[in-house]
């Protein structure tokens, strides 16, 4: 007999398990609908008015360390990343629902404190609690949120138009949130903590979605694709190779690191492009511009935000390479992005 081995979720990882079964569904798709395979699904509305749709599932031990992370952190980290998907493709925000499943023994102070969080951020966003499930849990918690919003389906950025040429940038600090969670899981005290450590801690637990961001971005012809930064940008630029058809060249030197991250690498010796690289959560936006018109879309964004856009990379006409360079060098990269099955 064949010793013949069976196909698990682990050997196809988040991303091939994603392929296998969606072409089933996007080949159903009427007209005019974007279904699997973005930030967000689009649906048509009113007009060139476009409904956005996003969802993502938090579980215990798997997204957030039950344990560790405090309600009123968690209630807020839950809305901020799925709002940086709605971020990710311009679309303003404006109703959310949640459903979430708490173990028997939960207090109910716990749950005020979630619910602190979550508002703080969805009044700070203008979004909307419609509804939702809730039901007990015999293994941790697990929350899911649905958020819609709305954008002008002109002003709508996909991962799928990137063109070689383009110039890859990135809207904030890469790493911070990785770095953070090293720090949670060295299990230094909180008053022990120096201040840059506790800037790399909060990076990850408040995450900042970029929602100004992505609606200005979108809005401007030269930016061509966009996604929010979730899984680490070598895990993330991935994403929009697969769609766009394309590769990318990165410009270690060039990644934007906080200074934080930069004495916290120094002291605990971390691979300082490596966090920045493959390290998750930062939730700041990916996306590629017309090379020609990068300059200057750099310029209106400094004016408009007082930071700058900083170009990491360029996309390239190679499909599905990414090349990683330090000063001209091609170099490879020691950690690839998060999978949830790996
Ligand atoms: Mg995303």
């Amino acid at each position: 007999m064949k010793n013949k081995k069976r196909l698990k979720i682990e050997d196809l990882g988040e991303f091939g398990f994603i392929s296998r079964f969606s072409s089933g569904f996007t080949r159903m798709l009427p007209p005019g609908v974007l279904g699997i395979g973005d930030d967000c699904a689009v649906l048509p509305w009113k007009g060139q008015k476009k409904l956005l749709v996003t969802t993502d599932l938090l579980i215990d031990g798997v997204h957030f360390l039950g344990g560790r992370i405090s309600p009123l952190n968690l209630g807020y980290k839950s809305l901020a990343v799925n709002l940086s998907d709605m971020a990710a493709m311009g679309g303003r925000p404006g109703w959310a629902f949640l459903s979430i499943a708490i173990p028997p023994g939960t207090e109910i102070s716990w749950l005020d404190e979630f619910f602190r969080g979550w508002r703080q951020l969805a009044r700070r966003t203008g979004v909307h609690l419609l509804g939702g499930d809730t039901t007990g849990s015999r293994n941790g918690l697990v929350i899911n949120v649905v958020i819609l919003g709305e954008a002008d389906g002109r002003h709508i950025r996909y991962r799928s138009s990137a063109r070689p040429g383009d110039i890859v940038a990135v809207t904030g600090n890469l790493g911070d949130s990785e770095g953070g969670l090293r720090l949670i899981l060295k299990n230094i005290p909180d008053n022990k903590l120096k201040p840059e450590e506790r800037y790399l801690v909060k990076r990850h637990y408040r995450p900042r979605p970029h929602l100004e961001e992505g609606q200005f971005l979108a809005g401007q012809p030269e930016v061509r694709a966009m996604m929010d930064v979730s899984d680490g940008i070598d895990s993330d630029l991935r994403r929009i190779m697969e769609r766009s058809d394309c590769g990318v060249r990165i410009f270690l030197e060039q990644l934007p690191v906080s200074s934080a991250l930069k004495k916290c690498s120094q002291k605990y010796g971390w691979n300082l492009e490596e966090v920045a690289a493959a390290g998750g959560e930062d939730y700041c936006l990916l996306l590629t511009v017309a090379p020609e018109k990068f300059a200057g879309l750099a310029e209106k964004y400094f004016r408009r935000f007082k930071r700058p856009l900083p170009a990491i990379g360029q996309v390239t006409a190679e499909p599905g390479v990414l090349r990683y360079f330090k000063n001209q060098v091609q170099v490879s990269l020691g950690k690839s992005g998060f999978d949830h099955f790996r």
